[in-house]
């Protein structure tokens, strides 16, 4: 780029800037890697399954790692770079298969994790596709809507090799939603001159997008809710909820929990929290503010909702049932021991460390594990797929039959194995999931 077109920074970005890498700094060595993390989940399962060396080789690390430099011509003709990821963690059962995150602190250890997880989600749910996932270290709502479709289109472009129907196909994640998805699936369809929607999911509805797949993953953690306030005989209406992170996965959660009777007390996002013990929240009109601000940012002073002072005490509220629905690395050594809810659904990727699991099943707290969890997003995004594939569309009636299915019968699995191998849930998640990817891999052999 020649100099001229550098604009020069004003004083006020480069203290931004400057802030933001002394907060960062600040956070090296607190924050736990979470590729860390979904290993030492592995390691717990494996030593339970007694893997060999050799299973564990083929099937703990990812297959393949690409991270690639975007160069993005911004709206006023500079050209900025963004690093971007994708990361296919194992394909023995099927294509790979998993999100794209745009967000500013995403990282490849972070992709790295993401990825494994969704290996072992589709296995836990049976879903014949691997694992991948993406990211794109960005702040979206710095960009114009140009500029993100440029880097949308930029980033799918540079990865055009790996991704495909039969290889890898992408989904929505943190920052990135049905238009992302259209526009992934354009810049590839435009690149092989052919109508190619089954290589993402998670698409607007106009494009070959499935019914339901919008609260397909609020959906299966409901379903999941069901069975463990049955499998406790606790009474799921009238329990109360705090929701951490109100995007996708928490403001769906909030609407469905709600309209099973549940009194939302407390809901959060990137703008703060914001609780109301007594009278609850009501999802819906939350929603609405959402979608005029763009964010839950005042919404104490739309609503009879108080701001909690520091956001992370949503966590700890004496709630029955807590949803992280936001980031990794939540609930941690350092809060778990304050977190009084009896049940907690992660909808959200890896909230909890292994040390706050210990802790939390010391407590006697009922984790629903993220890989059982939310895999309904990853389960209709599947069921898109194949009527991509078949280029028939089923009706919501019928998505929601097989969601429901399938959500319940990987709960009961999961649930009898931890009470077989005496193991809290995550554990027998990752029993379930790692027999079949182990089985499939030996199966297959080495190819050459
Ligand atoms: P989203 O971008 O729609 O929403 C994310 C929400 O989290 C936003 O409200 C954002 O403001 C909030 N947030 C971000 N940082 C926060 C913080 N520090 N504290 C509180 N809130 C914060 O994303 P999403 O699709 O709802 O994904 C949320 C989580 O669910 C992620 O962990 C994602 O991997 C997981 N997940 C999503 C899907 C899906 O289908 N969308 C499927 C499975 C898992």
């Amino acid at each position: 780029m020649s100099p001229q077109h550098r604009r020069p920074r004003t004083k006020e970005e480069i203290y931004e800037e400057l802030y933001e890498s002394i907060l960062e700094e600040m956070n090296v060595g607190d924050t736990p890697s979470a590729f860390d993390n979904a290993l030492k989940q592995f390691d717990r399962a494996a030593a339970v399954l007694n893997l060999t060396e050799n299973q564990i080789a083929v099937i703990k690390e990812p297959r393949r790692v690409t991270q690639v430099k975007l160069p993005v011509r911004m709206d006023d003709g500079r050209i900025e770079i963004f690093d971007g990821y994708r990361v296919q963690h194992n394909t023995a059962r099927g294509p790979a298969k998993g999100g794209v995150r745009f967000h500013p602190q995403v990282n490849l250890d972070e992709v790295k994790a993401l990825a494994f997880w969704m290996t072992y989600k589709c296995a836990v749910v049976g879903i014949p596709m691997g694992g991948g996932k993406g990211g794109v270290v960005v702040d979206p709502r710095k960009l114009s809507y140009g500029e993100l479709e440029r880097l949308a289109r930029r980033y799918f472009a540079e990865l055009i090799d790996l991704f495909g129907p039969d290889k890898d196909i992408p989904a929505p994640d943190v920052n990135t939603n049905p238009q992302v998805m259209a526009w992934f699936m354009d810049t590839y369809s435009m690149h092989f001159q052919n109508f190619i929607p089954a290589v993402v999911t998670g698409k607007p509805l106009e494009l070959g997008g499935s019914a339901g797949r919008n609260q397909a993953t609020a959906q299966g953690m409901i379903y999941c809710v069901h069975r463990a306030t049955g499998h406790f005989k606790m009474n799921l209406a009238n329990s109360t909820v705090a929701i951490q992170g109100f995007g996708n996965a928490g403001s769906f959660a909030a609407k469905l929990l709600a309209q099973d009777g549940c009194k939302i007390v407390a809901i959060s996002d990137i703008e703060g929290a914001f609780v109301n013990m007594e009278d609850g929240i009501d999802p819906n009109h939350a929603i609405e503010h959402v979608q005029k601000v763009g964010t839950l940012r005042d919404y104490d002073q739309n609503s009879t909702a108080k701001k909690m002072d520091n956001p992370l005490e949503l966590l700890e509220l004496p709630v029955d049932i807590l949803i992280p629905a936001a980031l990794e690395n939540q609930i941690t050594q350092d809060n778990a021991g304050r977190i009084q809810a009896k049940i907690v659904a992660e909808c959200a990727n890896g909230p909890c460390t292994p040390e706050a699991d210990d802790i939390l099943e010391e407590k006697g707290t009922f984790i629903i594990p993220d890989i059982l969890c939310n895999a309904g997003g990853v389960t209709v995004s599947y069921l898109e797929w194949v009527q991509n594939r078949m280029g028939y569309y089923w009706s919501e009636e019928r998505i929601q039959h097989d969601l429901k299915t399938i959500m319940e019968n990987a709960f009961q699995f999961v649930l009898q194995t931890s009470l077989q191998y005496k193991v809290p849930m995550r554990t027998a998640a990752f029993i379930v999931g790692i027999q079949r990817v182990a089985k499939a891999a030996e199966l297959r052999g080495l190819y050459a």
